[in-house]
């Protein structure tokens, strides 16, 4: 085998290798570009049949991790639609903008945080206008070589309505983080579920940014699912609890395959902190073609939430100890992006090497992530006795496992690299030898092999689940 394409300080074959990804992920019904048929709908993209098997197993691990195996969490799903009021409290009405730059020419729209950073400038704590006056007096120009318009800030929020009465209906906005949603219900789960604090309560759902200059697939789409916690602590103990949460979102991207060297912490830098926040690290990956970027937030968002809705609701959010003291919790925040850390795991996954001669393509996906656990076929399609027994096979892993891919195009070479293309971790072939035809002491055993090493043992059937286990 010769080495995966990836290599650092081979910018050009990074790039090449992500176009390679994205071409997969189209071919074989990972992902497709949101609306495609009527020219597509920029900043969306569509999951396609492997796509939602690999981002449901996603999801599942998260949950798993997460909320399944503690004692301290509690899973929510919010409505995506909330009450403005929401929105006005939190301060995403007067705050969530991103600054914006046209083209001149063409009109097109650019971040001009992103414009400054790719030419090498920091940005770090910069204000709107500083930005402007360095466009102006360094004449920077639009990737097309054209004059920019002066910046200004962009709302991000998508505006929508609700009511069914022309003039009464009200502007209700698609909510741009699954956030919002936990802390509103904040007093609604301690009420109902008496949590003891330290404790979490998290959520899966999606969010919505009218993003200025979506791009890179995934990574910058304005349709997304966020898999969030926030966790509520007594502000003395934040910075014992911010470490805990940090090692926990360690061993999230461990567990999920991805590689230590691939994934950096950055200490957001005090001038480039959002206001509620006193301290963020980014969890970066190394994303080929284009370096490290944000893949999860990690945030300290003191009692800002919990404090600005009992403000405006005048509902009270303190928590109330056994012994009668009350107090506001401080509230730390694992943000993940479910649409990043899917193009995370298909990087590190994908592999070129050479087998018998041949080059071939295959993601290298961990077993629990795999949208197919195992792919079983019989020998020849065409032969009765093979397909039934096959068959029984099949239909007894898929009661265990339920992703079980049943393959019989093509010869069994073929069948090979179509499951190594998508990462199928072992596949299983029923031949004569199962049916005891030819060599009765291999009756009832079957042909497993690995898809990264090309390895192939026999495995009798009745211990093929604890096998593949
Ligand atoms: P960025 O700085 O890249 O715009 P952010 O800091 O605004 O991201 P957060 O508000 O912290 O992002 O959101 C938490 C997570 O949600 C991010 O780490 C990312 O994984 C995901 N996310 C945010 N915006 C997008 C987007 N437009 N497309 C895809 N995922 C996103």
């Amino acid at each position: 085998m010769t080495d995966k394409i990836k290599q650092n300080n081979e910018t050009q074959s990074e790039a090449n290798c992500m176009e390679k990804i994205v071409a997969l992920a189209k071919r074989r019904g990972f992902v497709f570009q949101g609306s495609e048929i009527y020219g597509g709908l920029k900043g969306t993209w569509d999951y396609g049949p492997l796509g939602v098997a690999l981002n449901n197993n996603i999801k599942r691990e998260w949950w798993k991790m997460f909320v399944d195996s503690r004692e301290d969490m509690y899973g929510l799903d919010a409505s995506i639609l909330m009450n403005a009021k929401v929105w006005e409290a939190s301060g995403h009405t007067a705050t969530f903008f991103d600054p914006l730059v046209e083209d001149t020419k063409t009109g097109e729209r650019f971040r001009v945080d992103h414009l400054l950073k790719e030419g090498g400038i920091d940005v770090a704590g910069m204000t709107l206008a500083e930005m402007d006056t360095i466009i102006k007096d360094r004449e920077i120009k639009s990737p097309q070589g054209n004059p920019l318009s002066p910046a200004r800030q962009f709302n991000m929020m998508f505006e929508t309505s609700v009511g069914a009465t022309a003039g009464l209906d009200s502007t209700v906005y698609l909510r741009p983080e699954t956030a919002q949603g936990i802390f509103v219900n904040f007093k609604n789960v301690v009420d109902s579920m008496s949590p003891k604090i330290p404790f979490g309560i998290a959520q899966i759902g999606k969010a919505f940014r009218n993003e200025i200059a979506p791009r890179e697939w995934l990574f910058r789409v304005r349709e997304f699912e966020q898999m969030e916690i926030e966790y509520f602590v007594r502000e003395s103990e934040w910075e014992k609890q911010f470490e805990k949460l940090r090692l926990d979102m360690q061993k999230w991207h461990k567990h999920i395959g991805l590689s230590a060297e691939n994934i950096r912490e950055y200490e957001v830098p005090a001038n480039d902190l959002a206001h509620y926040s006193k301290r963020t690290i980014d969890f970066e990956y190394n994303f080929p073609g284009k370096g490290f970027d944000e893949l999860a937030g990690f945030a300290y968002r003191t009692d800002h939430d919990l404090k600005k809705h009992m403000e405006a609701s005048g509902v009270s959010m303190e928590y109330i100890e056994p012994d009668g003291t009350r107090f506001i919790p401080h509230v730390l925040e694992p943000s993940f992006g479910v649409g990043r850390t899917f193009t995370a795991i298909l990087c590190e996954a994908y592999t070129e090497d050479e087998m018998n001669g041949e080059v071939r393509t295959y993601l290298k996906l961990p077993a629990h992530l795999a949208p197919y656990r195992v792919a079983v076929s019989p020998l020849l399609r065409n032969k009765p006795e093979l397909v039934e027994k096959a068959r029984a096979v099949f239909s007894m892993l898929k009661a265990e496992f339920g992703n079980v891919a049943w393959d019989d195009n093509g010869n069994v070479g073929k069948r090979y690299r179509r499951q190594d293309e998508i990462g199928t971790p072992a596949c299983i072939v029923i031949d004569f030898e199962t049916l005891g035809q030819e060599k009765p002491e291999l009756k009832d055993t079957v042909t497993v092999r690995n898809r990264d090493t090309g390895e192939q043992v026999r495995v009798v059937i009745s211990d093929l689940m604890s096998y593949l286990k």
